[in-house]
């Protein structure tokens, strides 16, 4: 018997189940790994062991500063709420600098371990096939098994269940040099601003392709296999077809009036909207398994991107996730049997402290539910709240693709002010929201 179900002992599931166990809620909490050894057990192809909360590849949480960095301010916040992830990753914390690195066995150690004690949860292996009936999260992560990832597609629609990002850059808007680029859509259709457009010169396009050509690239790993669907292929593997495809294809000069020659470009390059408040914008079909270091180098010399800064930068891997904006609530229940809730990466957020962020907000939503209350979702200031809202909400549902958490999610400072004090506006402001959102 248990008050409501967590299938999923990755970084969300395991976070998702502590909260709502510390909450006095009884949980089972699924795990695939481990069970059904008898016939090679299940697996996924990343992970190595049957621990819960295994990091698959790199130890790190990323930057633990929380006055300048979003990531750093999502773990203080997380620290605020108990989580799981954040006391045992600082239990088992190694030297990295201002960076949170964790000694990976220890960590997985210890979050199975504190859930294995718990009173209120019962850890289960099992693999679950079928969408369940009662109160659940579902935390299956990107590499979430065929029958369950069958069954979820069932539900939303198979569009909206991706098995590949397909990531293209996003920049902030604030970086675009605006005296080179321009606001106008192709043929001048649809809205004057819903393209930013940066033009190139017939020298500059030979030279873009040729370092395209020759940067360097990501290996694929085996199991990744990722198929080159026309809408998604890298556009290093476009430039391979021949010097003119880019031309031909993403990078079209055609319809669109460069306003500084009155003439189209020979190429050009566009930009396009990526969240509501308009902060970010991503490089249209600039989809790439470039090095990430060779993405910036080379598409900083696109003119209006030569001081971009990156929000993200492209990629392309096996990745199960939903199309969250449009099926999720702002409580991250599924709209069409709101009985489920979603959490982690499935939910397209990316990266370990992440997923295990909207797993600690799904704990909590579910038990405020159970206990008949409602819980408002943390302000938009709050690295989570930012996170939360791009998922449910903010994020362009036609083009979602998974996300870090940075600033451009979080609602913009007004005025003008310098980059290294903007951050500190930031962090100090969450700071302040949050506090007032748990005193409420
Ligand atoms: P997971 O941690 O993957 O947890 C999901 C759990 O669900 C797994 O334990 C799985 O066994 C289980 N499961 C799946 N299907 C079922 C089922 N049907 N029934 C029962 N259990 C099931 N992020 C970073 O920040 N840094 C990195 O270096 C990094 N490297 C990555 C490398 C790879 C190869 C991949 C795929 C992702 C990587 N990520 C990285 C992204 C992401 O942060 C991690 O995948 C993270 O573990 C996601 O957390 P999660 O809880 O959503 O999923």
């Amino acid at each position: 018997t248990h008050d409501i179900h967590v299938i999923g002992g990755g970084l969300a599931g395991s976070e998702a189940a502590w909260q709502l166990a510390d909450a006095g809620f009884r949980v089972r909490l699924s795990e695939m790994r481990g069970a059904n050894l008898k016939d090679g057990g299940d697996a996924t192809p990343a992970h190595h062991t049957d621990g819960l909360a295994e990091l698959v590849c790199s130890n790190s949480f990323r930057s633990d500063d929380a006055d300048s960095n979003a990531v750093g301010l999502l773990h203080q916040e997380m620290r605020a709420l108990g989580s799981l992830i954040l006391r045992e990753g600082d239990v088992h914390r190694v030297p990295a600098g201002s960076a949170l690195a964790v000694d990976r066995d220890g960590f997985s150690e210890g979050v199975t371990a504190a859930l294995s004690a718990h009173p209120n949860i019962a850890i289960v292996r099992e693999r679950i096939d079928a969408l369940p009936d009662g109160p659940a999260i579902i935390a299956t992560g990107p590499l979430t098994a065929p029958a369950l990832s069958e069954a979820i597609g069932a539900e939303t629609g198979r569009d909206a269940l991706a098995f590949f990002d397909a990531i293209a850059p996003i920049v902030h808007r604030d970086s675009i040099d605006m005296e080179t680029a321009w606001f106008q859509s192709r043929w001048n259709k649809g809205e004057g601003t819903d393209y930013i457009n940066c033009p190139l010169s017939k020298d500059e396009y030979h030279t873009f392709v040729a370092a395209l050509l020759a940067a360097e690239k990501t290996e694929y790993r085996e199991w990744e296999n990722v198929p080159y669907f026309e809408g998604c292929m890298p556009i290093e593997v476009m430039a391979e077809r021949g010097v003119e495809t880019l031309r031909f294809g993403p990078m079209k000069g055609v319809g669109l009036d460069d306003p500084r020659t009155g003439r189209w470009p020979y190429a050009c390059v566009q930009l396009r909207q990526d969240n509501r408040q308009g902060t970010l914008w991503n490089i249209v079909g600039f989809q790439t398994k470039l090095k990430h270091a060779e993405q910036v180098r080379i598409f900083r010399t696109i003119p209006g991107l030569e001081k971009a800064e990156f929000a993200r930068l492209g990629g392309l891997h096996r990745n199960t996730f939903l199309r969250s904006p449009e099926l999720l609530d702002g409580e991250l229940r599924l709209k069409s049997r709101p009985a489920i809730r979603f959490a982690g990466q499935v939910t397209g957020c990316e990266g370990y402290v992440e997923s295990a962020a909207i797993g600690l907000l799904a704990g909590r939503f579910a038990a405020a539910e159970l206990a008949g209350k409602a819980l408002p979702p943390p302000p938009r200031e709050t690295a989570l709240g930012a996170l939360l809202s791009h998922i449910t909400g903010e994020a362009e549902a036609e083009t979602y693709q998974p996300m870090n958490v940075n600033f451009g999610l979080f609602p913009p400072i007004p005025g003008r002010s310098k980059k290294a004090d903007r951050k500190r506006m930031y962090t100090d402001r969450a700071r302040e929201a949050l506090a007032g959102w748990i005193a409420a």
